[in-house]
């Protein structure tokens, strides 16, 4: 069974999100950690976790939300997730200088109050970086928090670095893409640092690319990387399990062994 480790549900996006969760189910995909990132969707993504068994919570704000985030939600958010035990992680976090250059500082200044949340609560965290490698870099490296690199779509370099300071490496729909370098690096991470993830409803692995992502295509995901380490993919569903249970604590009645 495999874990998709980072992906949205929003009613915005699926017409319906029971049917989404079921063809995930049916496609050994059997949990899901789903990402809350502005203050709607943390709401409706709770919400869904709370009536499903197999649907675990990251929580916290993307950088596109810097302008309208206050310090008042992010103690409500600290409330929240206190009080909520299907909350294994904070994110998406992060820094994005590919849609908003005009203020990088307010995003550090949001990104750093968030790992120290993460700290605080002593939760992972899961990292949005885009167009923003060294800042995202140096902010991790000094503030010394755990988690992983979510969509990860870098250079070697790059991924090296993130190794050295602990982090996981999401890898999603991207892999399969004709074109990328991806293909190329990802030989060279060991397998015990890669996680699994959609990042649904976007970026669609082929040959499903264009269409709305969903949980369900993880095993496309698993299968090009397998062909990229030249394993079975028995070897990747069993490694990457076992490492999304190695950063994230799924508190369930039914948790697998
Ligand atoms: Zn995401």
């Amino acid at each position: 069974m495999y874990i998709d480790t980072h992906c949205h549900l929003s009613k915005n996006d699926y017409e319906n999100i029971e049917t989404v969760i079921e063809n995930a189910k049916e496609n050994n995909v059997s949990y899901l950690i789903i990402s809350g990132c502005d203050k709607e969707n943390i709401k409706e993504s709770i919400e869904i976790a709370n009536k499903h068994d197999n649907i675990y919570l990251a929580l916290g704000y993307h950088p596109s939300e810097v302008k309208t985030t206050t310090d008042l939600d992010l103690l409500e958010l600290k409330e929240i997730i206190k009080n909520n035990n299907k909350v294994v992680a904070v994110g998406e976090i992060g820094l994005d200088y590919h849609w908003d250059k005009d203020n990088k500082e307010e995003q550090k200044t949001l990104f750093k109050k968030q790992l120290d949340l993460a700290k605080e609560l002593n939760l992972p965290v899961v990292i949005h970086s885009r167009d923003a490698f060294q800042d995202t870099f140096d902010i991790l490296k000094e503030s010394k928090n755990f988690g992983v690199i979510h969509c990860f779509s870098g250079n070697l370099d790059n991924a090296k670095m993130y190794l050295s300071i602990g982090f996981y490496l999401g890898i999603g729909g991207v892999l399969t893409f004709k074109n990328t370098n991806l293909k190329e690096t990802v030989k060279e991470i060991p397998l015990d640092r890669i996680l699994l993830e959609t990042d649904s409803p976007y970026l669609a692995p082929t040959p499903h690319r264009g269409e709305q992502n969903e949980p369900k295509y993880i095993p496309l995901i698993a299968e090009e990387l397998a062909t990229c380490k030249g394993v079975e993919i028995s070897e990747i569903e069993e490694v990457t399990t076992e490492n999304a249970h190695k950063i994230f604590t799924l508190r369930s009645a039914n948790k697998i062994d």
